[in-house]
C-alpha cells in the first residue's frame, strides 16, 4: 500500500528545493514577512538567516534567547529585544527577496560558521559539548550526517551476512535502511499488513503524537507537517512514505509474525522461527538464518488488559485502546473508560461527544502541560515562511531538540536535601508543580470536587505529562461524562463495581496501557548454551545500552530496556543512536573477521548498576506512583536517567573491549 495523503516529505538527504523556495518568498509581501515572524520562533529563525546569507550578524549576541529559558516560546526574549530580533529577521527576508541578500551558494566546507549559529540557539556553555550532536539533528543543507560511512563491499565483500529484523515500525524502518545503506542483507518480518507499527495499530478516536511534529522525525527525512503535532493517519503516511522512498518496503515480509529465534554456536547463525500471522497452531513454521537478528518490536506493543475479576463476564462489547472496534457504534450509548493515561486522555473527549452517558475511571489523575496549539494546524504564515525559507524548519528543529531535552530534566532530579512530604523532589520540581496546578485550578474553577479529583499528589515528570489544550477540563465538566476515582472491584456482566456502587454501562473501553517491561515477548529468544531469554531476565529485562545482552550474540535490541525517555525529546533520536551503533557493530564484526559479539557480563552489569543507581536519583524511580516505567520487581526498567548527549555518546563507537567477540 502507497501513502496518498499526509506530510510533504523532504526528498531524504538532499538541500531544499532552492528555486520553489526563491519563487515561495518572492511571492511574500511585507505584510506576509511581517505576520510569518510574528508567528515564528524567532531564536530559530535568525541563525536561519544567518546560515542561507551567511552572515552572521544576524545572530548577535544581545539578541540570543536564554538557552535556559524552557517556558518562554521565544527563550525569554521580551519586550525591546524580541521587537528587535523580529525587525532584524524581517528586513534580513526582505533583503533576499529583492535581492539586496543573496543565498551563500556553496555550504560551508566545514563547520565552523555554523558554530556560532547553534550557540545562539543552545547558548556558549554548551555549544562545543553537543555540536556535533546538534548538527546531525540539523541536517544542513541536507546532509544525512548519520548515514554509514562505510560499505561492507569494501570490508568483507565475500562474507555472507544476513540480517533479520523484527518489526516494521519507526525503528525497524530505520534499521532497514541503514543496513541497506551498508550493503547487508536485510528480511524485516512483520505480523502487520503495513509498516508503522504503533502508528500502524493505535486506530482509537483522538490519536496523536504528543512530541512536536518537527522533531519526531528521522533527523534524515524532516517534512512540512500540516499540524503541530499530527494525528495518527498523518504520522502513518509519513512512515508508509519514508518506507516506499528508501525502498525499504521491498524488504519487508507482511502478515509475518515471529515466534521465536535460537543461536547456533556451531553454525553462528540464528535460525528464526516465524509463521502467518494469526495463523492457528500447527500451521506450517518457516525458518529463517541470519547472523543477526535486530528485535524492533517496540515498548507499547502488546495491551495490557487489567487484572480485573469478572472482566470476561461483560455481556456487551469491551475492547483495548490499541485494538479499537471501530464496528462498535458508541453513539447514544452509556460507555465506561477504564484508565486515564496518554491513550485515553485523547480518546475520552472523542467518545464523550458520541456516548449519551460517559464513566470515566481513574486510577491516578495526570499532570497537563499547556498545551494551546496542541490540535492546531501549522498557520498558513508559518507554512509559507517553510516554503520560502525551508532552513527555518531545520533550525525549529533544532530549537525543539534544545528545548525540549536536557533543560527538563533538571526539573526531574531528585535534591537529596529535598523534603520528600512536599511530594516533590526538588525546588525545581515543585516550581513546575505550582505551575502545573494552576493551570488545573484554571481550568477546573467552578468545579471543586473534580478539581480535586484531578490534581496528582505525585511528583511532575514521575510519569508522563499529558498534553492539553483545554479539552479534558471542558469533557470531565460536561453533565453526561463522570469521572469515577472509587477502586475497581469487578466487572460485571452489567458493568462496572467501584466503591460499592454498579455503574451499569452497555460498552467499556480500556485504555490500560502496554505490557510494556516484557520485553521481547512472546517472541521465544534461545541464545548460547540453550539459554532462554525470558528465564534469563525472569521479569527484569536489561541489555548493555539497550541493545546487546550477554550470551545473546549478535542480538541487537531498538527500543529496549532503559531506553525510553519521560519528557526530554523524541524516542526517533534514540532509535537513530540505536541503529547507528547496530551498524557500527555489524562494521566490527566484518571488519575484524568476526563472527558474533555479546555483552561482557561485566560491562553489561557495571552499566546497569550505573542506570539503575541513576533512575533512583530521578522523579520517576523515587516516586512510588504506578507507571509503566516500572517492571513488576519495581525496577525502572524503561527509562533512561541521563542526558540525550550521554546517550548519544556511548552509542558513536563500539568498544571491542566491551565484547566477547568470537
Ligand atoms: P498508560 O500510561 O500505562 O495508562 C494506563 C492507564 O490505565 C492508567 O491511567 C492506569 O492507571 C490505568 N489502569 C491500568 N490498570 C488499571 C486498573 N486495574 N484499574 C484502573 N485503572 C487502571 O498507557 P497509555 O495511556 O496507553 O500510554 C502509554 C504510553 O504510550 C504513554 O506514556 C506514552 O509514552 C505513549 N503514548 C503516547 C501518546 C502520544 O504521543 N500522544 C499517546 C498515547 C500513548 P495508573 O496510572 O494508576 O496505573
Amino acid at each position: 500500500m502507497t501513502a496518498d495523503a499526509g506530510p510533504v516529505l523532504h526528498p531524504l538527504c538532499r538541500p531544499a528545493d532552492r528555486r520553489a523556495a526563491a519563487e515561495a518568498l518572492a511571492a511574500g509581501d511585507d505584510d506576509r514577512i511581517a505576520a510569518a515572524v510574528e508567528q515564528a520562533a524567532v531564536g530559530a529563525l535568525l541563525p536561519a538567516l544567518a546560515q542561507v546569507t551567511g552572515d552572521v550578524g544576524l545572530v548577535p549576541e544581545h539578541l540570543r534567547p536564554d538557552p535556559d529559558d524552557f517556558m518562554d516560546p521565544q527563550g525569554g526574549l521580551t519586550g525591546e529585544r524580541l521587537a528587535e530580533a523580529r525587525a532584524l529577521a524581517a528586513s534580513a527576508l526582505r533583503e533576499l527577496r529583492d535581492g539586496r541578500r543573496r543565498r551563500v551558494e556553496a555550504p560551508p566546507v566545514d563547520d565552523a560558521p555554523l558554530r556560532p549559529l547553534a550557540a545562539h540557539v543552545v547558548g556558549d556553555a554548551h555549544v562545543d559539548d553537543y555540536l556535533p550532536l546538534l548538527l546531525e539533528e540539523l541536517a544542513p543543507e541536507g546532509v544525512d550526517r548519520r548515514a554509514p560511512t562505510w560499505h561492507k563491499d569494501d570490508l568483507a565483500p565475500d562474507t555472507p551476512f544476513h540480517v533479520v529484523v523484527v518489526g516494521a515500525g519507526m525503528s525497524g524502518l530505520l534499521a532497514a535502511h541503514r543496513l541497506r545503506q551498508v550493503g547487508v542483507d536485510v528480511t524485516v518480518l512483520d505480523k502487520n499488513d503495513d509498516v508503522g507499527g504503533t502508528w500502524l495499530e493505535n486506530t482509537y478516536p483522538g490519536c496523536r503524537v504528543d512530541v512536536p511534529n518537527a522533531l519526531y522525525s528521522y533527523s534524515f527525512a524532516h517534512a512540512t507537517w500540516p499540524q503541530h503535532f499530527s494525528d495518527q493517519a498523518t504520522l502513518l503516511a509519513y512512515f508508509r512514505r519514508f518506507a516506499d522512498e528508501t525502498g525499504v518496503r521491498s524488504c519487508v515480509r507482511f502478515g509475518t509474525e515471529v515466534l521465536g529465534a535460537t543461536w547456533s554456536d556451531a553454525d553462528r547463525t540464528w535460525t528464526v522461527r516465524a509463521r502467518r500471522a494469526g495463523a492457528p497452531d500447527g500451521t506450517p513454521i518457516e525458518e529463517l538464518t541470519a547472523h543477526a537478528v535486530v528485535s524492533a518490536v517496540g515498548q507499547l506493543n502488546r495491551p495490557r488488559l487489567p487484572d480485573l475479576p469478572g472482566i470476561e463476564e461483560f455481556a456487551g462489547p469491551w475492547f483495548h485502546s490499541a485494538r479499537w472496534r471501530h464496528d462498535v457504534d458508541l453513539t447514544g450509548k452509556r460507555v465506561a473508560v477504564v484508565g486515564t493515561g496518554a491513550s485515553a486522555a485523547q480518546f475520552i473527549p472523542v467518545v464523550a461527544d458520541q456516548a449519551a452517558e460517559l464513566s470515566v475511571f481513574q486510577r491516578t489523575p495526570n499532570w497537563l502541560a499547556p498545551t494551546p496549539d496542541y490540535h492546531d494546524d501549522v498557520e498558513p504564515e508559518t507554512r509559507w515562511l517553510l516554503a520560502a525559507l525551508p532552513e527555518y524548519g531545520d533550525w525549529y528543529r533544532l530549537w525543539l531538540f534544545w528545548r525540549m531535552h536536557e533543560g527538563l530534566t533538571a526539573a526531574a532530579e531528585v535534591d537529596p536535601a529535598w523534603d520528600p512530604s512536599t511530594g516533590t523532589v526538588s525546588l525545581l520540581n515543585e516550581m513546575v508543580r505550582l505551575g502545573l496546578v494552576a493551570y488545573l485550578d484554571e481550568q477546573f474553577a467552578g468545579h471543586p470536587e473534580l478539581r480535586d479529583a484531578v490534581v496528582p499528589t505525585y511528583p511532575p515528570i514521575a510519569k508522563r505529562i499529558v498534553r492539553d489544550n483545554g479539552v479534558w477540563a471542558a469533557t470531565l465538566t460536561r453533565p453526561h461524562v463522570h469521572l469515577v476515582t472509587d477502586p475497581i472491584e469487578r466487572i460485571t456482566a452489567d458493568g462496572v463495581r467501584a466503591g460499592g456502587v454498579d455503574h451499569p454501562v452497555d460498552v467499556i473501553v480500556y485504555g490500560t496501557g502496554f505490557a510494556a517491561s516484557q520485553f521481547l515477548t512472546p517472541m521465544q529468544v534461545t541464545g548460547r548454551d540453550g539459554l532462554d531469554l525470558h528465564r534469563h531476565w525472569d521479569g527484569d529485562a536489561r541489555a548493555y545500552l539497550g541493545i546487546t545482552v550477554p550470551h545473546f550474540p549478535n542480538l541487537f535490541c531498538l527500543y529496549g530496556p532503559n531506553t525510553n525517555i519521560v519528557i526530554n525529546g523524541s524516542i526517533i533520536f534514540f532509535s537513530e543512536c540505536e541503529v547507528h551503533y547496530l551498524t557500527e557493530c555489524v562494521r566490527l564484526l566484518l571488519a575484524g573477521g568476526h563472527h558474533a559479539l555479546e555483552p561482557t557480563e561485566a560491562v553489561h552489569d557495571a552499566y546497569n548498576a550505573e542506570v539503575d543507581a541513576a533512575n533512583a536519583r530521578m522523579a520517576w524511580g523515587a516516586s512510588s506512583v504506578n507507571s509503566w516505567y516500572k517492571n513488576a520487581s519495581g525496577r525502572v526498567s524503561q527509562n533512561w536517567p541521563f542526558p540525550l548527549l550521554e546517550y548519544w555518546r556511548r552509542t558513536r563507537v563500539p568498544d571491542p573491549d566491551d565484547f566477547e567477540l568470537r
